[in-house]
């Protein structure tokens, strides 16, 4: 079939989204539309605005290799830059007139040799294919706290920042220590905000530097992409995430231990008060919860206007916090960094497979797809960071570009004529996933005595058990043995 008349759906136009639109029409395929539900591309970096919000992944390793970026302002991004730089990709490769904004796909249903999607808005669509790109981490977790309805100041979970809400000469409440937690007290303390840190289990956390770029190299890196690549330090990178992936699987590795003796000497050296060090002793392993890469979270805590409360939450009252020990926080602002819904991928979507086969029904114990890519009784459906996929402290970028590298090798199957249908065979999506099972329980995120969002409804971790470069490997060319081809 020519590329021109092979239609293709991409649903999202986060990162990935725009990296399929991208790759797809530089592939000579020119029928493609990517649906996003908002009116804006950019997914995460779109959603979450909270004060503080970085990246901690190097800004220049945060971007696609084909789409440099010379001018990024600092050694990790702020969520501002990141977004904008989605937006300039946009315009750059002329994605924009491929997208429909405000188009939220309710429904996928392959029958008779097709895909057939309705949309938020009444209408529907068809595709010979359809790339799922709708991101892992975007369905908010509110907590069940009692009284969360009763309280008279402002609430908002952090994906839904209230920009409308001033915090000048406001108390303001922070649920929650994971990576968003950690960025916003850092951000507010340092502005002076009297904020209260509601701790319930204490993360480790990474130092990092986050420096500036100066003038000078941004221009050295406009006018010589040479002097930004040599900068960039490949190597160096490459064998950081391995370690770090390395040290996700054995705990005990050489990796492991100098990171998890990095978090400690950094608690040991910038917590000067002997009660308060105790308070933000984690008693997990490092790496058990996704590592806190931080420069300032433990300066920020020790300011006079912030104040860390490690007794639990008994509930939410008028004005403010209620904690076990009896006492009520009294706030103006309570902000729930509770982190994020990671099981649901593209649903509440519903998807339709071949022959009545219902994604609820595959996933009922748990999300599960070979590769993180494709399921069986789903063809011509591919995912970009799917279940079970690396998702660690390194660039999603990159992953997904890898996993694109795959995908447009089965979609050359089709295009070509050799075949109408792939999709993961039963046997192969089974043996991958017992596979996977059976290393995620080696790994610190199930040995490491935590809970996470890793961690799936049965306690399983749901991310990629292996090192990064045996994931390299795996995403160089397909299994075809592995596929159901018809
Ligand atoms: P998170 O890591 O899931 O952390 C959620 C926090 O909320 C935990 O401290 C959790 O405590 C706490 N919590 C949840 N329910 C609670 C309750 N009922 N009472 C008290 N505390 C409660 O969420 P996140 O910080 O939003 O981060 C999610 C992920 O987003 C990160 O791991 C990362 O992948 C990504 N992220 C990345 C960056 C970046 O710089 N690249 C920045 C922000 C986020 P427990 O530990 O006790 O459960």
């Amino acid at each position: 079939m020519v590329k021109d008349n092979f239609r293709v759906i991409v649903i999202g136009a986060g990162m990935a989204g725009i990296l399929a639109g991208i790759k797809l029409k530089e592939a000579g395929y020119s029928n493609v539309v990517i649906y996003e539900k908002a009116d804006r591309v950019g997914g995460t970096w779109r959603e979450n605005t909270y004060p503080g919000l970085t990246c901690d992944v190097p800004s220049h390793h945060y971007t696609y290799t084909f789409a440099r970026n010379p001018d990024w302002s600092r050694h990790l991004s702020s969520g501002g830059e990141i977004q904008a730089y989605f937006e300039r990709t946009i315009q750059k490769y002329q994605i924009e007139q491929h997208i429909q904004f405000n188009m939220e796909v309710l429904q996928a249903r392959f029958d008779s040799g097709c895909w057939h999607v309705q949309m938020s808005d009444g209408s529907s669509d068809q595709a010979n294919v359809v790339i799922a790109a709708t991101g892992v981490l975007h369905h908010p977790a509110y907590p069940n706290i009692e009284g969360v309805e009763a309280f008279e100041g402002d609430l908002f979970h952090t994906a839904r920042w209230d920009h409308g809400v001033t915090l000048e000469g406001k108390r303001v409440g922070v649920i929650g220590m994971g990576s968003t937690g950690v960025q916003i007290i850092s951000e507010l303390s340092a502005g002076g905000i009297d904020v209260s840190h509601f701790v319930r289990n204490p993360q480790w956390i990474m130092p990092v530097e986050n420096g500036y770029f100066s003038q000078e190299e941004r221009s050295a890196f406009r006018t010589d992409p040479k002097i930004l690549s040599d900068s960039m330090d490949f190597e160096g990178y490459t064998a950081a995430v391995e370690r770090y992936t390395e040290a996700l699987i054995s705990a005990d590795s050489e990796g492991g231990r100098a990171m998890a003796q990095a978090c400690l000497d950094n608690l040991e050296k910038n917590v000067a008060e002997q009660g308060l060090k105790e308070q933000l002793r984690p008693d997990h392993q490092a790496l058990c919860k996704r590592l806190i890469f931080s420069p300032d979270y433990y300066m920020a805590i020790q300011r006079v206007n912030a104040h860390l409360v490690r007794s639990d939450i008994t509930r939410i009252e008028t004005t403010g916090i209620r904690t076990n020990d009896g006492v009520l926080h009294e706030l103006d602002i309570i902000a729930l960094a509770t982190g994020f819904k990671s099981d649901q991928f593209m649903r509440p979507m519903r998807v339709i497979g071949r022959d009545g086969a219902d994604i609820e029904t595959l996933w009922s114990v748990r999300p599960v797809a070979y590769l993180a890519i494709s399921m069986p009784d789903f063809p011509n459906f591919f995912m970009l960071n799917g279940p079970n996929g690396p998702v660690g402290n390194f660039s999603l970028i990159d992953i997904a570009e890898h996993q694109w590298g795959y995908i447009e090798q089965l979609l050359e199957q089709l295009t070509s004529g050799k075949y109408n249908e792939i999709s993961a065979s039963e046997e192969a999506m089974r043996t991958f996933d017992a596979d996977r099972i059976a290393a995620a329980k080696s790994t610190v995120w199930y040995t490491g005595g935590c809970k996470s969002w890793y961690l799936d409804a049965s306690g399983i971790p749901a991310s990629w058990p292996w090192t990064y470069s045996r994931f390299v490997d795996d995403m160089r060319r397909p299994q075809w043995a592995d596929f159901d081809l018809i």
